[in-house]
């Protein structure tokens, strides 16, 4: 969606094809971390941006047993926002699709699955997509593979992938919000528990972490347990656990940490999770599919605007986005063997990580994290150009 928006409004004509009827899907989180604030600012729009309902965090804090620790503190990130907002992807999604859709080059197929790439002398030349009145194909100078963790663009492809491996998946679910509610807290580590708590306002979303697999083994032991489970790990929800019917109310969202050994082929790019799929861990895997996706703009764009994309210029991409994305990953995968795997494997009250006990030592250093959360590494910048206003 960032892509397109950023193409047409560079004045190239944009097809984006998204497979369900609206954004309405719990899975992707809700973070819009500063350097995508920054972003907004560059285009123009944060302070429309802001307007949306949204919460803004100024420090994030994580609770180990019963001792709660300052993670990271925003407010000296040298960006617009010193803030992290949580506000709903689908929100986030339809106030881009809006923005897109000022340009008459930005077209948006609801309901339209990419099912399959179209290939000519060795490039490709398009997509097949199937839609409510039957298969369609599109034909393009450039497919972007932009369709998440579970991408079928990569796959059709042939594009090799690595997995790195995540001990974890996660039971999704939401309780209501009250009056007297604790402030937002991210996360809290329990003697071989982890559960995540965003405050959305009108209700707590809450992810309870589970080593991967063990989704059958939860469930097996009933949902009268795992209310209590619940409500001991989070003791104000305790009066409304009930809210938790079925398993239906608990859904399973698997989680992958993998990398393309290559992101592109002629006429061929992977970007966003499609490219790299990210752990939930830090919150930053929707910024690095933004940040992919100014980064493509920035490099295909002028090429796009003269009608053609040299193979060298999907290497640049992928050359500009490879160190990011492994350095975070690097650090996604420590916290999940260091914390999360020790965590969920021991019914011991849980162990503060040496960098955390560093944080709590020396607050200063919150900084750190606060960085590559809120900006991550190699932060973009808008370079295309609004070629409908002429800034
Ligand atoms: C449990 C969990 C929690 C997370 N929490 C956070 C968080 O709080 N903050 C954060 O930054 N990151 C979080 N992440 C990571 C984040 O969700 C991803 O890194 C991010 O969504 C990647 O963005 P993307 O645009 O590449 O892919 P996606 O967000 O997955 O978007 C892909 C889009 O393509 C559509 N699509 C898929 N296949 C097709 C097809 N064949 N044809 C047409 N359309 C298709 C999908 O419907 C979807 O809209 C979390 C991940 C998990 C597993």
């Amino acid at each position: 969606m960032m892509l397109g928006f950023l193409l047409a409004r560079s004045g190239i004509d944009v097809i984006v094809l998204e497979k369900h009827a609206d954004f309405l899907r719990d899975f992707r989180g809700d973070t819009i971390h500063p350097s995508t604030l920054e972003l907004m600012y560059e285009l123009g729009l944060l302070e429309e941006f802001l307007k949306r309902p949204h919460q803004e965090t100024r420090e994030i804090a994580a609770q180990v047993g019963n001792e709660t620790i300052p993670i990271g503190d925003f407010t000296h990130l040298p960006t617009h926002c010193k803030f992290l907002a949580f506000m709903p992807q689908w929100d986030f999604l339809n106030f881009v699709a809006e923005k897109a859709n000022c340009y008459p080059e930005f077209h948006l197929k609801m309901q339209t699955e990419a099912t399959d790439l179209l290939q000519e002398n060795g490039r490709i030349a398009g997509v097949r997509a199937k839609t409510q009145d039957g298969l369609i194909e599109i034909r393009s100078g450039l497919t972007v593979g932009a369709d998440g963790r579970h991408s079928v663009i990569r796959q059709r492809a042939g594009l090799e992938v690595m997995d790195l491996g995540a001990p974890m998946d996660v039971l999704w679910m939401r309780f209501s919000h009250r009056s007297g509610d604790p402030r937002q807290s991210l996360g809290r580590a329990s003697a071989g528990k982890v559960f995540i708590m965003i405050d959305r306002n009108e209700y707590w979303q809450c992810g309870y972490v589970i080593a991967k697999g063990a989704a059958e083994q939860t469930r097996n032991q009933g949902i009268v347990k795992f209310r209590e489970e619940i409500a001991r790990l989070a003791p104000f929800l305790q009066d409304r656990v009930g809210e938790l019917g079925d398993w239906n109310d608990a859904n399973l969202l698997t989680v992958k940490v993998d990398r393309l050994k290559k992101w592109f082929r002629p006429g061929l790019l992977c970007i966003g999770d499609s490219a790299h799929a990210m752990s939930p861990v830090g919150g930053v895997g929707i910024n690095l599919a933004i940040q992919d996706a100014v980064a493509a703009a920035n490099i295909l764009g002028p090429g796009l605007a003269a009608g053609s994309v040299a193979e060298s210029d999907l290497e640049s991409v992928e050359r500009r986005r490879d160190f990011p994305t492994r350095a975070t990953q690097k650090l996604q995968i420590a916290v999940q063997n260091r914390v999360i795997r020790r965590a969920l494997s021991t019914s011991a009250p849980p162990k503060l990580p040496f960098l955390l006990r560093l944080v709590r030592r020396f607050p200063v250093l919150g900084r750190f994290p606060a960085r590559v959360i809120g900006i991550g590494f190699r932060p973009e910048h808008i370079r295309t150009r609004d070629m409908h206003t002429s800034h």
